[in-house]
């Protein structure tokens, strides 16, 4: 037997490798700097955990959550292997512990947060020591254009260099082209293996309900509930709704809880063991719940307000059905959660103001003569919010407007001036376009008549060769409509089979000068119909043909307003 095979069996207790799993064990023991995309479940934590035992040095394990790390350190004692952790939670002992066991190289594993490995003290006692895998775990949480962009991922480049730039492994379920190239840059990997096993679950059964109003929703909830049977996740998009919502939820009578970022960490603590536990039937949240949870059996996850992009919707969702049983995945769209978005997205980048008051800040502290920490930084510009600040310094770094050089910031460009700072402004006016891209590529998910699992994948930059997924609530309509059809004899034309004017779901009158949406391409103008082509003009001037199918009627783009209260 294979020596891999030999370890999956003997220490894992596991048959057989799952899809991409191999290929990235092979490529992180070969040194290569690799990332693997594979779905929530796939099993992303043994393509680091197997390499570890066939390299001889110590494997760094970046994560983004502390209340996750006690319970992976647990699994991998429990399987006999040395882990050790590094964060803020720990006491002094078990600190001093840890920090024992890296400096003699007796841990087999480290796992540890960003905000750690920007501590100097820490990256110290890690330089010098072997070791042969840079794990990131979630590893689009490094990139902007990423849905759940953390900034403190933006110091793991420049961490990875202290220690030598050993072999990169970065995991996610989620990565379109931009993420992707994010990844290289941010963490300067420029020869990225990329191992990307596929989007498509068939065990998840994706479904859009359209809703008028909140008491519409509501009923529609109460109803998806009754339908389905398990535990699941309801997911909002504010505190205020979690509230809400957890309060109907239990006058059905079923068990549930809240969670959501403004409560303590006990109860979130509390919550969520009770979840995992199996003794709560359902969990109001935001989306401060549920990255890295690993429960198995999750039958539903219900999306009461729409998220701003498909990745935040594919990865919330995706978080049912990891046994490979049959699980929903319920979208209830209403067109205000679209104006919620938009409202969301005005606050998220950094303003001129915050650019500013970083520059002058680093002015203040002679930055162009003597590096300054990130914390000098963040105190002399107090106005600024602490993430912001490393947000910031992300980009001016991009532009070289700073260095960055052993966790200190040095600044390249004094005496900037006000329109110099307004081009890294503008800089983020493009993200925030791509931003509500995102959301017309997510609301085009909620409104096509086209197959959801086709309208995902696209956007994940893959293609299907199959017509009728039987995983979406499209498909098993038309299945459906196919199937009850009365038999008579259908219409044959050298094209094949027509379906009759009334079983056709979609084709929409199109006329030229129309605004259509479609995917990957965004927003265009008809010039021309040509069967069932359309041709569109885009706003860079190319001209492209597409089928009918795909394209979608695009609405007017909504002024920022804030969400009704
Ligand atoms: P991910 O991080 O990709 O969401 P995990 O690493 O948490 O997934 O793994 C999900 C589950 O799959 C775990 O319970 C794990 O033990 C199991 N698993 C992983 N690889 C295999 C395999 N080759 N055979 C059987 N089970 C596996
Ligand atoms: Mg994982």
């Amino acid at each position: 037997m294979a020596p891999l095979r030999r370890t999956l069996k003997r220490v894992f207790g596991l048959e057989d490798f799952r899809p991409g799993q191999e290929e990235v064990i092979r490529s992180a023991i070969e040194g290569r700097n690799t990332l693997a995309i594979m779905p929530t479940g796939a099993g992303k934590s043994l393509c680091y955990q197997l390499p570890a035992l066939h390299l001889p040095g110590m494997t760094l394990v970046v994560s983004p959550l502390i209340s996750l790390m006690k319970d992976q350190v647990d699994k991998l004692d429990g399987l006999g292997l040395d882990a050790s952790q590094v964060n803020s939670t720990l006491t002094a002992r078990e600190s001093d512990e840890s920090f024992d066991q890296i400096a003699r190289e007796k841990a087999e594993f480290i796992l540890t947060t960003p905000e750690q490995l920007a501590d100097p003290e820490f990256l110290e006692t890690l330089r010098g020591k072997t070791i042969d895998l840079f794990v990131i775990d979630e590893a689009h949480c490094v990139s902007q254009w990423g849905h759940d962009f953390r900034p403190t991922y933006l110091a793991l480049g420049e961490a990875r260099r202290v220690l030598g730039s050993p072999p990169l492994l970065a995991l996610t379920a989620t990565a379109p082209p931009a993420v992707i190239d994010d990844i290289v840059r941010q963490l300067d990997v420029p020869d990225l293996h990329i191992v990307n096993t596929g989007t498509f679950r068939p065990n998840l059964f994706y479904a859009v309900i359209a809703t008028e109003t909140d008491e519409d929703k509501r009923r529609h909830l109460a109803r998806t509930l009754a339908e389905t049977e398990g535990t699941g996740i309801v997911y909002t998009s504010t505190v205020k709704q979690v509230e809400e919502t957890t309060e109907f939820v239990r006058s059905l009578g079923h068990s549930v809880a809240r969670y959501h970022g403004q409560l303590g960490a006990r109860e979130r603590k509390d919550t969520q063991d009770r979840f995992m536990a199996g003794e709560l039937r359902v969990i109001v949240a935001t989306n401060a719940f549920g990255m890295g949870i690993d429960k198995p059996d999750i039958r539903f996850v219900v999306h009461y307000n729409m998220p701003g992009s498909l990745e935040s919707y594919y990865q919330e969702s995706g978080r049912a059905g990891r046994d490979g049983e049959p699980a929903r995945c319920v979208l209830l769209y209403q067109r205000q959660d679209r104006r919620t978005q938009t409202f969301f997205l005005a606050g998220r980048y950094p303003k001129f103001d915050a650019i500013a008051s970083v520059h002058r800040a680093m002015e203040q502290l002679r930055a162009d003569s003597e590096p300054v920490t990130l914390e000098a930084l963040q105190k002399t510009a107090e106005e600024v919010p602490k993430s912001k600040v490393r947000v910031v310094l992300a980009a001016m770094r991009d532009l070289d407007v700073v260095r960055q050089e052993d966790g200190r910031f040095a600044l390249l460009k004094s005496g900037l001036k006000d329109h110099d700072l307004e081009a890294i402004s503008k800089a983020y006016e493009e993200r925030q376009r791509a931003d509500r891209e995102k959301l017309e590529r997510m609301v085009l998910y909620a409104q096509t008549a086209l197959c959801r699992w086709r309208v995902l994948l696209d956007y994940f930059g893959e293609s299907v060769d199959w017509d009728n997924c039987t995983a979406c609530d499209t498909c098993s309509r038309q299945h459906t409509a196919v199937v009850e059809a009365p038999v008579a004899k259908p219409d044959f034309s050298p094209e094949g089979i027509h379906l009759r004017e009334s079983q056709q779901p979609r084709a929409p009158q199109l006329r030229k000068g129309d605004l259509l949406v479609v995917p990957v391409h965004g927003r265009g103008e008809v010039k021309a119909i040509d069967g069932d082509k359309v041709e569109m003009q885009f706003p860079d001037g190319a001209v492209r043909k597409f089928k009918r199918d795909f394209v979608t009627r695009a609405e007017p783009i909504p002024r920022e307003e804030p969400p009704a209260a």
